[in-house]
């Protein structure tokens, strides 16, 4: 009961939703549902009509008459159904787009972790079939549409027969509730395959993905790995054949029990309706039309049924739907008044420990430090130490399992997402560029405004004058050739340097670089580092580095060794304390050369 209420409930905000995006496509929907209604009714009852007047007084005029009014009457009826369905169709590509467009903007803001969650992964793909898929919006209307029409069939025609032998209704209905019942399984069958096949198609799209995606297609041929994947999607797509070929058996058990049933029931109306005629008490005419109100009665009510069943089908998707599009976003999204204090940043984490969602073990302990404005912070620690989710922790990426982080004072928790972005800027360690020009690529939504000359001297700044004036149209190169001939390919360092312009541009507050020069050498992230340090001179900066010549920049370094922090304080202070830091200090020093080591130690 419970189960049916969520349906409908579902229905019913999916419902309000459509209407008020696409006001034309309820429009056209109601149109076509009343004429498909009142469609067959002249083809059932004029031929008694003309059959009574044929057998009684046989008046030509008043057969020409019923002839005309039937014919003018499909006519009438049919152009507008013509007209009026490929109107539908066409809204149905619009609510489709506007839908989609809704999706994209809802998924883009949707909170960071859901997006890390395999099983949320899921949801939102059986989100995406419901409104692509053949299960989906298509089949919602068509199937909404068969109901009501065939309901307002049933109405008419259950009159007609009534009259005959109401028991004739009785029989259909059970002989409909049975094809029915038969159609619900195929159909929940067919959902329950099409579920089972959700991770394997995510994998086989992953492998198209990938397989043409230019950041991986180089490491794919020069593994050798192309047979592997190749067999990878063969694998998945062998599980959804084989869901698939299960499907078809059903439906095959299906077709045997809906021609059986209709059948044997046909024999037996004929038969009734023959030995009615045959001892008069109907006549010629009546046998005309209720032999064509049963056959067509029978058959609106089988499709009723038929469309429940695949309604309650798309329901399981739209359930996915509703499911995906009403999750609740955790992290805050209100502004509670609070003013942005651009020029006064001081960041406190107080006693805070996290674990992933789904994790039993905390990867932060006890965390406990502070980031006052214009602070160079610097955190170091070896791999799996933390430093990354310390990093989402600050960024509001997730929320502390325990514990709290302050902004100026406040719970971060209680400050809109918004507002609190706009203290950041980030270059992260798989920071992304886009296939738009140098230009676009710093600054982003901004390059219709901006000039060029802001943008070149930030370039300027970050070493990459030379690229772009090597380059064949200058600030307005294409990053890769994907969408210009003339584009250019950045090697890892540029690449580097152009997400750092890209965060500079955006003067936030507070820059975070996450292992962002890794991809330099060890010289060349000296040099950047140095120049950086120059660069966000007025700003508070957090680094993440393995390479701990920077460090020396910083006001302040943390030591992150299984998630907790062990040691704090400038460059000096931590060699003085001998632990930690400075065993790793003096490792790395061992490994440059002297000439290297002359640059980045002395
Ligand atoms: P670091 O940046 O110091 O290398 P991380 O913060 O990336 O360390 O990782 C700390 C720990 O958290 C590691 O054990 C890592 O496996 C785990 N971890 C990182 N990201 C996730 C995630 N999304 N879900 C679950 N565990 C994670």
């Amino acid at each position: 009961m419970k189960y049916t209420l969520k349906k409908f409930t579902n229905l019913y905000v999916l419902g309000k939703r459509i209407f008020s995006i696409d006001k034309r496509y309820s429009l056209y929907f109601t149109i076509l549902i009343i004429l498909k209604t009142l469609a067959p009714f002249a083809l059932v009852v004029i031929p008694k009509y003309i059959l009574d007047e044929i057998i009684a007084l046989n008046r030509l005029n008043i057969i020409i008459k019923y002839l005309l009014f039937m014919a003018f009457f499909n006519f009438i009826i049919n152009f507008l159904i013509q007209y009026f369905e490929p109107l539908l169709n066409n809204r149905i590509h619009h609510l489709r787009t506007k839908l989609s467009n809704e999706f994209s903007s809802y998924v883009l803001n949707l909170d960071y972790e859901y997006l890390e969650d395999p099983n949320i992964l899921d949801k939102k793909q059986k989100a995406i079939e419901f409104i692509y898929g053949s299960n989906g919006l298509e089949s919602f209307t068509f199937n909404i549409e068969s109901i009501v029409v065939n309901i307002g069939q049933v109405i008419g025609y259950t009159y007609l027969i009534i009259s005959i032998n109401p028991y004739i209704v009785l029989m259909i209905f059970c002989g409909a509730i049975i094809n029915a019942k038969f159609q619900a399984m195929a159909e929940k069958y067919s959902y329950e395959a099409e579920m089972e096949m959700v991770r394997p198609s995510r994998m086989a799209n992953y492998i198209d993905y990938i397989c043409s995606d230019q950041v991986h297609i180089k490491d794919i041929r020069f593994l050798g790995i192309e047979k592997w994947l190749l067999n990878k999607k063969k694998e998945s797509n062998k599980i959804k054949l084989l869901a698939l070929d299960k499907v078809a058996h059903k439906y095959i058990h299906l077709g045997i029990v809906t021609t059986l049933t209709s059948n044997i029931l046909n024999i037996f109306f004929y038969s009734y309706l023959i030995y009615s005629l045959y001892t008069k008490q109907i006549i010629i005419g009546d046998f005309v039309m209720y032999l064509s109100a049963i056959t067509n009665f029978s058959l609106s009510l089988s499709n009723i049924f038929v469309s429940m069943a695949k309604f309650l089908n798309i329901n399981y998707y739209l359930e996915n739907y509703m499911e995906f599009v009403s999750l609740n976003n955790k992290i805050n999204r209100k502004n509670i008044g609070m003013i942005v204090e651009l020029n006064r940043a001081v960041i406190e984490f107080v006693n805070v420990s996290f674990k992933y969602p789904n994790h039993d073990t905390f990867v932060l302990r006890n965390i406990t430090f502070s980031i006052s404005t214009n602070d160079k912070i610097s955190i170091v620690g070896e791999n799996g130490a933390g430093k990354t989710t310390f990093i989402k922790l600050l960024l509001r990426l997730y929320d502390p399992t325990e514990g709290e982080i302050l902004l100026n004072g406040r719970n971060i928790k209680e400050i809109d997402y918004e507002l609190y972005r706009k203290y950041f800027s980030t270059v992260f360690q798989d920071y992304k560029l886009f296939a738009f020009s140098f230009k676009e690529n710093v600054s982003l939504n901004n390059s219709d405004t901006v000039s060029d000359d802001e943008i070149l001297d930030i370039l300027n700044k970050v070493g990459l004058e030379d690229k772009v004036n090597s380059s064949a149209k200058g600030l307005f190169t294409g990053i890769s050739r994907i969408y210009d001939d003339l584009g250019t390919d950045l090697s890892g360092g540029e690449g580097q340097r152009l997400a750092i312009a890209r965060a500079l541009f955006i003067n936030r507050p507070i820059v975070i670089l996450d292992e962002p020069t890794s991809a330099l050498d060890p010289i060349a992230e000296y040099q950047i580092y140095q120049k950086f340090d120059t660069l966000v001179k007025n700003k508070t900066s957090v680094y993440i580095s393995h390479r701990l010549a920077s460090t020396k920049f910083s006001d302040k370094i943390a030591v992150f060794d299984n998630g907790e922090i062990i040691e704090v304080g400038n460059h000096d202070k931590l060699m003085k304390l001998g632990g930690k830091y400075r065993s790793m200090f003096n490792m790395q020093a061992e490994n440059y050369n002297d000439n290297n080591k002359e640059i980045l130690y002395e």
